[in-house]
Parts: C-alpha cells; structure tokens; sequence
C-alpha cells in the first residue's frame, strides 16, 4: 500500500512493484510515473510532482503553510472526517524541500550526475533582466550604462531578546526587485545597515 497524495486528495493505492530480475529500486519505480517518494527502502508514502509544484506556488503565493495545505487536501479527501485522513505534513515538509533542491540543480546546471557539486551561491538566480557580459549584453557594451544599482532590503526583523540574530537583510537590484547572490546577511544584535554595506 502505498500513501499518494495529488492535489486532489490523499488515496491509497495498492502497488504491485516489478519483480523481474532488473527490476529498477522501488523508489525509481515510483518516479517512473511522476511520484515522489518520502521515503527510500520501503516508500509508504508518495507526492506526485503536480501537487509538489501546487504546494510550491501556493506557499510562494498565497504564504501557506505546509500545515494548512495538508489540512486542506485532507478536506477534499474527506469533508465531514477530514481527521481520518493520513496527515502527511512531516513528510510534505521534507520533501517540498528535495523537490525544489532537485529543480534548482536543474535549472542551474547541476542535473543529470554532472560530477561538480554546487558551490555558495551558484543554485541563486540572477536577475534575468539585469545587464550581465557576456548573457545579455552586446560585446560592444559600455561599462557605465551597465552599471548594477543596487538596494538594501530589510526583511525581517524581529525585536526578540533571546535571538542570536535580529532579522536578515540582503541586497536586491532597484529596477526589478530580485535578490543579488551572495549579500544576505543576518543582523547580529545592534548592527544593522553596516552588515548591508558588507553584503554590497
Ligand atoms: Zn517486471
Ligand atoms: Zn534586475
């Protein structure tokens, strides 16, 4: 039996895995059909890709939490005894987190078994629309026009006495908003803009 969980519901699925001699591991039979496993020797429990692209865009989108998506999936499963139903938050929580991993090595060039492992910052986009030599620039571009300008972002801070940091600040380009890799830096306790200077 196996848990799977699709943006409709949780179902369980009986699974009958291939025996045969070259017989792929189960968890490689599970993401044959776009099923992501939670777990690896003995999966009970798979997410297909679409309802770990759902979570993704609704967590980015809507601020929803793995808790309350879970909650939600358990409605549509079941309305009147929604606690019947398998909670698979834990599970969503770890695995929300591979799958985005796995897309980020992937659109960055760290996909199919390439041997070079990711170093700091090289899963962080750049911003597409930023003026970068030798992407998006002509050969012939004029250093001045091109020149980055940057903004400090303070995101967010809390005022808590037992934190080691007050909040996080980064650096983001002013025209369109998006994070520059390499200049988050947290806020110790008094500091604030001078760990910004440092992340420009
Ligand atoms: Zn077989
Ligand atoms: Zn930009």
């Amino acid at each position: 039996m196996v848990n799977t969980v699709h943006t409709t519901g949780v179902f369980k699925h009986k699974v009958r895995w291939c025996q045969c001699q070259s017989a792929p591991k189960k968890t490689v039979q599970l993401f044959q059909p776009q099923l992501f496993p939670a777990s690896h020797l003995q999966p009970e429990t798979a997410f297909t890709f679409d309802v770990l692209d759902h979570f993704h865009i609704d967590a980015m989108e809507c601020k929803t939490a793995a808790a309350s998506f879970i909650k939600k999936l358990c409605r549509l499963t079941n309305n009147a005894f929604p606690h019947v139903v398998p909670n698979r938050e834990r599970e969503l929580c770890q695995v929300s987190r591979q799958w985005h991993d796995l897309q980020s090595r992937k659109w960055l060039g760290f996909g199919h078994d390439v041997e070079k492992t990711p170093q700091n910052g090289n899963l962080a986009h750049y911003c597409p629309a930023c003026p970068q030599p030798g992407i998006n620039l002509p050969d012939d571009w004029n250093s001045k026009s091109a020149y980055h300008n940057y903004r400090a972002m303070n995101l967010a801070n809390l005022d808590r006495k037992n934190r080691d940091a007050t909040g996080i600040g980064a650096c983001a380009c002013a025209r369109h908003g998006c994070f520059v890799p390499h200049t988050v830096v947290d806020f110790q306790k008094g500091g604030r803009y001078a760990f910004v200077s440092k992340g420009v």
